[in-house]
């Protein structure tokens, strides 16, 4: 799996707390010669050498302002430093309002067969509010120019949540873009992120966001309605037709290990002691500013600002925390395996109150959820850390 990060944005939404930032003129060039420099240095890494890639996600920012012709590059670039599966998914994220149908087609000839637009909203006063810089219409004009483009695989995202954002208003966004017709659709409650501007709006002048029932309401609905109208809830926020699940995000949910490049992009790897006994694993993250990370990889080659190992137990806590995202849960198997340890055994006490409540199911398969625990998910992920 192969991460590429792409962080420059053409504003910076107050809610936003990715990596992203605005540049009256982006260092494209000097920017697309450091990933493809840093897809080299780690192609020539014992962790990642030859191995085959069956998912790249080119996320940001906002990936789709970035010129065609070095995306193309990019792909290319990827391709001959790694064994790229010809089946691979391969997902550009796009924003409304920053892209054209010309360049859709470009991303489809450059081999991307999968999109995901940020459309966040179909209101145009929660657009504003959200400080997008699209409209509804063009949010559409979006979604249609991938269809023409040929994109067969497209997810939506959406946001709810909003302040006043009453049910209703939800439920006429949500039932828009489901008669859309995308393959996979992202639904997630809007969250006041640390150090972003809204947080201080928020502590000066306290936003009416929804209590923890009207919450409950907005989930429950968006689970409800995408799954009358055949979505699969394979993970807490994310609902896909038969055989759309992202392939690359479940792959961090099943604890695979993954490449980031790009500033501020992460990456990990499991650790084999002497490749064989089983171990923890490693991770690391780069450099968040651009002209920064630029320049690290000008020098070095790579751009890692920190890293860390965990040990066999935190990795293990780990792959439960993110496995239980999945509806599938997490194989009994496949944890034994890798971790050499039973799963009964690791997740108890800490999971012990959710196993007897029944919010928690184990059985010779593995752990997942109920219906009932994915309403408790932060809470039960968060016990096992
Ligand atoms: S478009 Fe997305 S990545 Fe860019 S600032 Fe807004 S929320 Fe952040």
């Amino acid at each position: 799996m192969l991460y590429v990060h792409i962080p420059f944005c053409a504003h910076k939404c107050h809610y936003c707390d990715f990596n992203s930032h605005v540049r009256t003129e982006p260092l494209w060039q000097s920017y697309a010669d450091a990933l493809a420099q840093e897809l080299i240095h780690w192609s020539g890494q014992h962790n990642f050498k030859g191995r085959p890639v069956s998912s790249v996600f080119i996320g940001g920012g906002t990936p789709s302002l970035m010129p065609p012709p070095l995306l193309a590059s990019l792909i290319a670039t990827i391709q001959s430093c790694f064994s790229l599966d010809p089946q691979a998914e391969i997902t550009i994220e796009a924003n409304p309002g920053s892209s054209d149908q010309h360049h859709f087609s470009d991303y489809r000839n450059a081999g991307i067969n999968r999109i995901s637009i940020g459309v966040q909203s179909l209101d145009a006063e929660e657009l504003r509010w959200l400080e997008r810089i699209h409209s509804p219409d063009e949010a559409l004009a979006a979604f249609q120019a991938a269809r023409a483009a040929g994109f067969t695989n497209v997810n939506l995202d959406a946001m709810y949540g909003l302040p006043g954002q009453t049910l209703d208003h939800w439920q006429q966004t949500l039932h828009r873009l489901i008669q859309l017709n995308p393959e996979h659709l992202s639904c997630y409650q809007l969250t006041v992120e640390p150090h972003t501007r809204l947080a201080a709006q928020h502590a000066q002048s306290p936003y009416a966001l929804p209590q923890e029932e009207a919450s409950l309401a907005f989930f429950q609905y968006t689970r409800h309605t995408l799954r009358a109208f055949g979505y699969q809830p394979y993970e807490i926020s994310n609902f896909s037709r038969s055989g759309y699940h992202c392939r690359h995000n479940d792959g961090y949910w099943l604890y695979r290990d993954y490449l980031g490049i790009g500033a501020g992009a992460s990456g990990k790897w499991d650790e084999w002691e002497h490749d064989k006994a089983p171990a923890g694993c490693h991770r690391y993250t780069n450099i968040k500013t651009p002209e920064k990370y630029i320049r690290s990889v000008q020098k070095n080659g790579f751009a890692i600002r920190q890293s860390e190992t965990l040990d066999l137990n935190q990795a293990a806590a780990e792959a439960i925390w993110l496995g239980l995202r999945r509806k599938d849960g997490i194989d009994k198997q496949w944890f034994e395996d890798r971790f050499q340890q039973p799963l009964a055994q690791f997740i108890q006490p800490a999971l012990t109150p959710w196993l007897i409540s029944g919010d928690v199911r184990l059985n010779n398969a593995g752990i997942q959820l109920s219906e009932q625990g994915i309403v408790l998910a932060d809470s039960i992920s968060a016990a096992i850390l």
